[in-house]
């Protein structure tokens, strides 16, 4: 009897799952709404930064941005941000190529160093509310804005956790660049 080479049927393309966007486009191909939709809302980005002046090494502080609402982790004025806080960085894919501070955790240094999205982005989780309850968000740990700390105070504010990941066992998680 010949043998019969079973073929499994193929899916109908109707059914293939369709591949995430930030898995198949590079930044710079994102229409506006996708690369709105890479950020997680995480808020550490709008934390004070201090840079060494002999290293140029970059320290996160856990002082907000004087912007930050430390409760939503959100600009309370995202339209006029850069009007308000001139040193504002814009993000741009060449500032995500560019920038060495930004947290391991990022959705745009994520989707940059070509890595998925972990299963607390809002657009793996299908909520915002996971960014939070993963521990990845600023919530309830930025101790003020900036207004409310004198010069001399900030070295004491330097914290780590906003370059680590604590989703990753790699103890290299924690940037050496910068979100130190
Ligand atoms: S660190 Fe990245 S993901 Fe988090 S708020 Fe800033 S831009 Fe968005
Ligand atoms: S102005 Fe808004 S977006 Fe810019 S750092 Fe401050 S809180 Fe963040």
């Amino acid at each position: 009897m010949a043998k019969a080479r079973l073929t499994p049927p193929r899916p109908p393309a109707s059914l293939k799952a369709a591949t995430p966007f930030w898995r198949e486009k590079t930044l710079e191909a994102l229409s506006p709404e996708e690369w709105e939709s890479l950020c997680d809302g995480c808020g550490r980005c709008c934390l004070l930064k201090l840079e060494d002046e002999d290293s140029g090494e970059i320290h996160y502080t856990d002082i907000g941005c004087t912007l930050l609402d430390a409760g939503t982790c959100r600009c309370r004025d995202y339209p006029r941000r850069q009007r308000k806080v001139p040193d504002c960085v814009r993000l741009t894919p060449e500032a995500v190529r560019a920038l060495p501070w930004l947290p391991p955790t990022c959705g745009y240094r994520l989707v940059r160093d070509g890595r998925d999205l972990p299963w607390w982005h809002p657009l793996v989780s299908g909520t915002r509310r996971t960014v939070h309850e993963a521990g990845i968000s600023v919530r309830g740990k930025v101790s003020g804005t900036e207004e409310e700390f004198e010069t001399d105070e900030l070295p004491d504010r330097i914290v780590d956790w906003p370059g680590q990941d604590p989703d990753s066992k790699d103890p290299e998680s924690k940037d050496p660049q910068g979100g130190a």
